[in-house]
Formats: C-alpha cells, sequence, structure tokens
C-alpha cells in the first residue's frame, strides 16, 4: 500500500497534484527545481511514497532509498554539474531545519561551496 499524505506539498507534487519543474522521475523517486534555489543548480530528489524523514526510512525501504541515491547521479548528469562537482544534503529534523517532513535530498551545485555548511548564530544544545 502507498504511503499518501493528502496534507503534504510533495506528495501533491509527487502524484502530479500541483505543478514542479520535473527533471527526473522514475517508479521510486521524483526529482525537480526547488522553488528557491541557493545555487545555479538546486534540485530536490523525493521518494514518491510519503515517508517523513530519514528517521522513517527501515529496512522495507531499501528500494527507494537506493533510488533516491541513484537519482543523484542522473540529476548532476541531466543539470551539468557531474564533472564540476555538486553537494547532496539531507535536511532531517529541527537542528539541520528541516521545514517539509517528506524525504528530500538538496542536490546542490553549479558554484564553489563552503564547508562546514553553518550559518548565522551557532547554538549548541545544553549552552547558551
Ligand atoms: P528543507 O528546509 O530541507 O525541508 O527544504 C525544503 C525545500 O523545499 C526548500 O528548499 C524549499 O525552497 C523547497 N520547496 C518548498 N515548496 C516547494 C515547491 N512547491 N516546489 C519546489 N520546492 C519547494
Ligand atoms: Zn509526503
Amino acid at each position: 500500500m502507498s504511503r499518501y499524505d493528502p496534507d503534504c506539498i510533495f506528495c501533491k507534487i509527487a502524484a502530479g497534484h500541483i505543478p514542479a519543474t520535473l527533471v527526473y522521475k522514475n517508479e521510486h523517486v521524483a526529482a525537480f527545481h526547488d522553488l528557491n534555489p541557493v545555487a545555479p543548480v538546486h534540485v530536490l530528489i523525493i521518494p514518491l511514497e510519503h515517508i517523513p524523514s530519514l528517521s522513517h526510512l527501515s529496512a522495507d525501504d531499501t528500494e527507494i532509498a537506493a533510488n533516491i541515491l541513484l537519482a543523484a547521479r542522473i540529476v548532476a548528469e541531466k543539470t551539468g554539474v557531474l564533472d564540476s562537482g555538486y553537494r547532496v544534503v539531507f535536511n532531517n529534523g529541527p537542528d539541520s531545519l528541516q521545514s517539509v517532513g517528506h524525504i528530500h535530498a538538496h542536490l546542490i551545485g553549479g558554484k564553489t561551496m563552503g564547508w562546514p555548511p553553518f550559518a548565522g548564530r551557532e547554538v549548541l544544545h545544553g549552552q547558551d
């Protein structure tokens, strides 16, 4: 039974109920341009089924998880960053600032990036 959350914006994109600019789609995943890109290339790769975060993946989702990662190379090739390089980021939970509760890999490229990826004031748990 496929998982679908009627209140989830990425479920609606996966089902084609709201528009997105698709880069790639197969039976497990869809990849589309981020609405607010942070780099010249910024594509989101999502499972078609609703899984809220990486923390909700189980062994039953192995094929889905593999397809998310395998789609990264395909998206990188299609967007022209396969050789220049790219970053794949999964925000997961509050500290990471995950804002959409449906697994998505950000594939970001087309510019040189910094590391580590912290911006703004750093707050460590248990310290002010
Ligand atoms: P995160 O903060 O890691 O949960 O990332 C959510 C991402 O989804 C953000 O980069 C948003 O710009 C992006 N986003 C939200 N709604 C849409 C949409 N309808 N189409 C494309 N990207 C979206
Ligand atoms: Zn969803």
